[in-house]
C-alpha cells in the first residue's frame, strides 16, 4: 500500500482490503475503512456542489472529531489545497493563516469550547465560511470528477507552531505525507492488532500522518476532542489501546496519574508509548519505563517533515533514552556545522513565502532544520538543541539543552527552559525559567547553580538568574514552551512580571 500515489488511492485500496475494520473510534463512534471512503466521498460531491474544484484552497479549523476526518479526506478526494488550523487559534493567527494561504473556503465548527468561530471568521472577512461539525457537507458521488492522479501536487498547507517566530506555511504533497506515515508504521513495528490513540490536534500534521499510518496498517484508533485525564484512561481501558501517541507533556501527564496509583499498571492493554516532537528528558524515559512498565520511543520530526527518526522499540534502553533513534530508509541525514540537514521523500516542497524557501533549502537541495546535533558510531541521531537556542555568553557557545535535562532532574522541578537574554557585558547571559511542582519549597539562584555544579556542569555555564514561574507560556499544538515570549517577558524591564502566564 505505500506505493499509493495519492492519499486517495490509499483510502481506495485499503477499503478494498478490509471494509469492514474499524478506522476512528470516538466515544460510542466507530467508522470502518469502508465507511470512511463511501462518506467521504458523499461529502468530497457537497463540496464539489458548493464550486471546490481540484486546486482549490480550502482552509478548516476544526477539532479533532471523525467529521474532520472525513472532511479532510473528502478535500483529498477532490485533489483541493487543504490548510489545517489549529482549532485554539484565535484572530492574530487564523488571519495571518487566511490571508497567506488565500483561501477561498473556510471551515469552522460554529460555536466550540464557548468560543464563536463563524464571527470570528466574518470578522477577519473570510471567505466560502461554513460550518463543519456534526453537519458536513453532503451530494451525489456519481457528479464527482475523477480523483486526482498524481501525487506530487502541493496540496496541504501546514503551519508550524511559531515557537521560535511567526508560523510558517508549509507546503506537502499526498507523496510525503505517504512517506512520512510509512516510515513511521515501520519504525514502531505496529501490527492490524494494534489500537493506537490520537492525543493531539487533527489539524496538526500528526493527525493526517498518524491517519496514513492507520490505513497502511489496517488498525483502528481512538480520537479525542478534548483530552483530559481521567476520561481519556477510562476510553484507552475500554478500546484496548495498546500503543498511546503524544509529545513530552502527555509522558509527564500520564507519569503523575501513575504515581497516584502506584504499583499498579496504569492501562494494562498499553505496551508502548511512542512520541515525539518535542525534547525528551533521559530522567523522564527512565521514570516512565520503570515505573509505568511500558516501553517508551521517541522520535523526531516537524511541520517540514512529519518523521525525521524514531526509536527502535526493540532497541536498547541507551539508545533509547538518549537518542532519537535512527532514519528510516530513503531520509538521508547531513550534520554540517552542528546543524541537522535532510533531504528524502518526506521532506516538504518548501514555505508558501518563496524567500523563506530560498533559505531553507541548501546547494544540494537538503533542508536547513534549525536543530543542532550529532549521528553517533551506530547511526543513531543525538539533537542537542536549537540554533537559535544556543547562548553565547563572553563567546563561549552554551547548550540551553544540556541545562535543561540537568535541571528536570531536580525534585523541586517540574518543567524549565532556560534561555539567553541580551547583556550589555556578556553579550547574552543565562536565565533558567522554572515551573516547580505544587508544593514544592520555592527554589533560590544559589540553589539551583550549587545543584547544577555538583551535577558537574562548568561554571562558564551557570545561571546568573533564575525565575520561578506559575506556569510556562506554551505552544497549543504541542504544549511546547515559547521561549521567545520568555525572552520578551525577561528582556523588557516594562513588561517583565507583568504578564504571569
Ligand atoms: P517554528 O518553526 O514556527 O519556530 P516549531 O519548529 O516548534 O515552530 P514544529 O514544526 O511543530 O514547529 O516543531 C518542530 C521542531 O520541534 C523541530 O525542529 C525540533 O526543534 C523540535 N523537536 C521535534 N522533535 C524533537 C525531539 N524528539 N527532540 C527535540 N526536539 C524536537
Ligand atoms: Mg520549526
Amino acid at each position: 500500500l505505500s506505493s499509493a500515489r495519492t492519499l486517495w488511492e490509499l483510502v481506495d485500496r485499503r477499503a478494498d482490503l478490509t471494509p469492514d475494520r474499524p478506522v476512528l473510534l470516538q466515544e460510542d463512534r466507530v467508522l470502518t475503512f469502508g465507511d470512511l471512503r463511501t462518506r467521504a466521498e458523499r461529502v468530497a460531491a457537497g463540496l464539489y456542489g458548493m464550486g471546490v474544484r481540484p486546486g482549490t484552497v480550502v482552509a478548516w479549523q476544526l477539532p479533532t472529531r471523525i467529521e474532520t476526518a472525513l472532511l479532510s479526506f473528502a478535500l483529498a478526494r477532490l485533489g483541493a489545497v487543504q490548510s489545517p488550523v489549529i482549532p485554539y487559534y484565535r484572530d492574530r493567527e487564523v488571519g495571518f493563516a487566511l490571508r497567506a494561504s488565500k483561501a477561498e473556503f473556510f471551515a469552522v465548527p460554529g460555536v466550540w469550547r464557548g468560543y464563536d468561530h463563524t464571527d470570528m471568521a466574518r470578522r477577519l472577512g473570510a471567505k466560502g465560511v461554513f460550518e463543519a461539525y456534526d453537519d458536513l457537507p453532503d451530494g451525489d458521488p456519481s457528479t464527482l470528477p475523477a480523483p486526482p492522479a498524481d501525487g506530487t501536487s502541493v496540496r496541504w498547507v501546514y503551519w508550524t507552531s511559531g515557537t521560535t517566530s511567526d508560523p510558517k506555511g508549509v507546503l506537502h504533497t499526498d507523496r510525503s505525507l505517504i512517506a512520512g506515515g510509512s516510515c513511521l508504521a515501520h519504525a514502531l513495528r505496529l501490527t492490524p492488532d494494534d489500537v493506537g490513540s490520537m492525543a493531539f490536534p487533527y489539524a496538526h500534521i500528526a493527525g493526517p500522518d498518524y491517519t496514513v499510518m492507520l490505513l497502511l496498517h489496517g488498525f483502528p484508533a481512538v480520537m479525542f476532542e478534548h483530552f483530559a485525564l481521567p476520561q481519556a484512561l477510562a476510553e484507552y481501558r475500554r478500546h484496548g489501546v495498546t500503543v498511546a501517541g503524544g509529545s513530552t507533556a502527555f509522558y509527564s501527564m500520564f507519569l503523575a496519574e501513575q504515581r497516584r496509583q502506584p504499583g499498579e499498571k496504569l492501562i494494562r492493554s498499553l505496551r508502548l508509548l511512542a512520541g515525539g516532537g518535542a525534547p525528551k528528558p533521559p530522567e523522564l524515559y527512565h521514570c516512565v519505563v520503570r515505573e509505568m512498565g511500558v516501553r517508551l520511543t521517541h522520535g523526531y520530526g516537524m511541520t517540514e517533515v512529519p518523521m525525521i527518526t524514531m526509536g527502535d522499540p526493540e532497541d536498547t534502553p541507551g539508545n533509547l533514552a538518549t537518542t532519537e533513534g535512527r532514519p528510516p530508509e530513503g531520509m538521508e541525514i547531513r550534520i554540517v556545522d552542528g546543524e541537522v540537514r535532510l533531504r528524502g521523500e518526506a521532506v516538504c516542497q518548501g514555505y508558501l513565502d518563496p524567500v523563506q524557501t530560498a533559505e531553507a533549502f541548501d546547494e544540494d537541495g537538503f533542508l536547513r532544520t534549525g536543530d543542532l546535533g550529532y549521528l553517533t558510531d551506530s547511526g543513531h541521531l543525538v539533537l542537542t538543541g536549537r540554533r537559535k537556542d544556543v547562548i553565547i555568553r563572553k563567546g563561549e557557545n552554551i547548550s540551553a539543552r544540556e541545562i535543561e535535562d540537568l535541571l528536570h532532574t531536580h525534585p523541586a522541578v517540574q518543567d524549565v527552559a532556560v534561555i539567553g537574554l541580551p547583556d550589555e557585558v556578556r553579550g547574552e547571559r543565562v536565565c533558567a525559567v522554572v515551573e516547580q511542582p505544587p508544593g514544592a519549597e520555592e527554589l533560590t539562584l544559589p540553589a539551583v547553580t550549587s545543584y547544577l555544579r555538583a551535577a558537574g556542569l562548568s561554571v562558564h555555564k551557570l545561571p546568573e538568574q533564575l525565575e520561578v514561574v506559575e506556569a510556562l507560556p506554551r505552544g497549543e499544538t504541542l504544549r511546547k514552551v515559547l521561549k521567545y515570549k520568555l525572552r520578551e517577558r525577561y528582556s523588557d524591564p516594562e513588561i517583565s512580571g507583568s504578564e504571569a502566564s
